[in-house]
Formats: C-alpha cells, sequence, structure tokens
C-alpha cells in the first residue's frame, strides 16, 4: 500500500495511507531518511500501524542544517514560505540561505513578512526587501497576531513550507492557520513519543482540498552543504544569464579572470550585496568540501 508521511517524530511516523487511514509506522531494518511529505510504501499491520518498505521517488527534498549533521525539514513540497520579521532582527544572509535552498530544489520561494504591526520597524525590513522584489520574489506583508488572510492565495493549491529563524513567528502563523495544531500535536506526540522530542516534530496539515501546510519547528539555518558550485550559483536568478559569459566555464566567479557575474556586479546589473552572499557561500562550501 502507498501513502504519504503526514508526521516525523524521531524515528516514528504516521502515515496518512492511500485506504484512507492514518498508521502509525516505523521504518524496516536502520534505513532512514524519511521525511515528512514523502510519498511511501507501507505494510499495513492491521489498521493502525505499518512498517514503511521503500520511499518513493521525491520531487525535492529540504534539509536543515543541525551543526555538522544535516537533517530533513520536507519532501515534495512546491512552495516555500520564507518568514522574516523586524524581531528578532533581521538577517539578510538568513534570507539569502534560505532563497539559495528553495531555489537549489526547484521551489519558487515567497519572502513572508511578518509583524507589520510593528510599523516603523517593519517599513525598513521592507527597504532591503525590495531588491529581492526586484529579483522577482514575492514580498507578503503580514502581521500574524491580527490576520494571516493575504497569505492564503500564496498557500491555495500548495504544500507548502514555513523556514526561518527562530521568533520570527512561524508558530503563530500556523497556529492562526490551523486552529487546531496545537491540540494535534499533542495528541500525536503522546501516541507515537509518549511527549518526548516534540520540539524537533515536523507534521503536515491539510488546509483544504490539495492545499498543505508544513510545519518544522526550530528551523535554525538551512543545510547547503549538500550543493556543488555551479548548483549554488544557478539558485540566483540574476546571475543565470551570464554565467555562459564567464572566461572558464568552470568559473567560481571569486577570483577567476574575466568573470561576468562580476564584472555584472561592477557594473550595477547585479546587486553587490548579492554577489558578496554568493561567493561567501560559496567559500563556506568550498571550506567544507576540503575537510569533509
Ligand atoms: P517562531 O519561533 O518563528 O515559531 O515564532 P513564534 O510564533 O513563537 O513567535 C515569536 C514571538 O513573536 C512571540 O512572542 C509571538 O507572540 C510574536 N509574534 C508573532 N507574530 C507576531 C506579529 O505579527 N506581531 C507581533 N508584534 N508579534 C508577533
Ligand atoms: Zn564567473
Amino acid at each position: 500500500m502507498e501513502g504519504r508521511v503526514v508526521a516525523v517524530y524521531g524515528r516514528r511516523f504516521e502515515v496518512e495511507c492511500d485506504d484512507g487511514r492514518r498508521r502509525q509506522c516505523v521504518v524496516k531494518a536502520k534505513r532512514s531518511g524519511v521525511a515528512c511529505g514523502d510519498r511511501v510504501r507501507v505494510r499495513p499491520i492491521g489498521e493502525r500501524e505499518g512498517m514503511i518498505e521503500e520511499i518513493l521517488p521525491r520531487e525535492n527534498l529540504l534539509y536543515r542544517s543541525d551543526f555538522h549533521r544535516e537533517k530533513l525539514i520536507a519532501a515534495n513540497v512546491t512552495r516555500v514560505l520564507v518568514v522574516v520579521a523586524p524581531r528578532p532582527g533581521f538577517s539578510e544572509e538568513l534570507l539569502n540561505r534560505c532563497l539559495v535552498a528553495a531555489q537549489s530544489q526547484h521551489v519558487t520561494p515567497v519572502i513572508v513578512l511578518n509583524k507589520v504591526d510593528l510599523v516603523e520597524a517593519a517599513a525598513q525590513v521592507r527597504q532591503q526587501l525590495a531588491l529581492y522584489e526586484d529579483l522577482g520574489y514575492p514580498v507578503v506583508p503580514v502581521s500574524a497576531k491580527q490576520d494571516v488572510s493575504p497569505l492564503r492565495p500564496y498557500l491555495e493549491g500548495h504544500v507548502a513550507v514555513l523556514v526561518g529563524p527562530s521568533g520570527v513567528g512561524k508558530s503563530t502563523i500556523v497556529n492562526a492557520l490551523v486552529p487546531d495544531a496545537r491540540a494535534a500535536t499533542a495528541e500525536i506526540s503522546e501516541a507515537l513519543d509518549s511527549g518526548r522530542h516534540t520540539t524537533t516534530s515536523t507534521r503536515l496539515y491539510h488546509l483544504g482540498p490539495g492545499t498543505d501546510l508544513i510545519d518544522s519547528p526550530g528551523m535554525q539555518a538551512f543545510g547547503l552543504s549538500h550543493l556543488e558550485l555551479p548548483a549554488l550559483a544557478a539558485a540566483f536568478p540574476e546571475f543565470r544569464p551570464l554565467l555562459s559569459a564567464c572566461r572558464f566555464n568552470d568559473c567560481r566567479h571569486l577570483e577567476e579572470p574575466d568573470c561576468a557575474v562580476r564584472a555584472a556586479a561592477e557594473h550595477g546589473q547585479v546587486s553587490k550585496r548579492r554577489l558578496a552572499m554568493y561567493q561567501a557561500l560559496a567559500r563556506e562550501l568550498m571550506a567544507r568540501k576540503l575537510y569533509a
């Protein structure tokens, strides 16, 4: 039987099976790596339990960086909502990491500017986001405490995941969109996990037909170390038309002569801030490869 993973609690999984039943599952053998949103093949054990035997091919997979190990956030998402807010401080670096993570998995990110009720501070962040709007990323201002309805058109018909540093309001947004989220989480964690690990669990909620929201609490940073440099550069959409114009076709856009990306930044066609973000990430990936 096939199904979809709708909750991950440590090494236990809840699968919505194609017979309409939800089964609490474990994974066969030591073979792990199951993510929320994964389509899986399950061997049912009665009506309530099962064994995950196989992960079906994925559209994409998002990782979170957890110090040295990378963990899975979600699979088969069609939309990444990158949440930013004026409090705690807005981090452009983190925003870029989130955008790169989404782009590299071929998912179009949407930037959610939360806490716009903090009017002046939010306006400042909005200004910093103008660059990203120019690049084509939608920016959706909301106040999760007051009204999340501006988000609905961006969720409709999608499997969306909210990402961003802690404190920006992801849980507040989820609770506004899914009124029974807390109750569902408590119930599941009791059934699967006797209350442990609840903060590292990931859950998929149905918001409507064909519309799902994946909640992955506590996400701090995206894992990008699986990326190769060409994929990193391609995750900066404004670099793409330039890449074939560099002198070397394996140009890293760092110190190479006749680099079209750096030339474009010199001439103002590409933002110097974005080039600097790219170069910092490129150097980080190269350093990890050397010491891995
Ligand atoms: P998370 O760590 O991203 O899940 O953030 P939380 O949802 O826990 O929110 C962090 C803090 O920001 C909490 O104190 C919330 O009450 C507050 N918060 C969330 N949304 C808003 C908002 O729209 N406006 C304001 N002023 N505060 C908010
Ligand atoms: Zn170059």
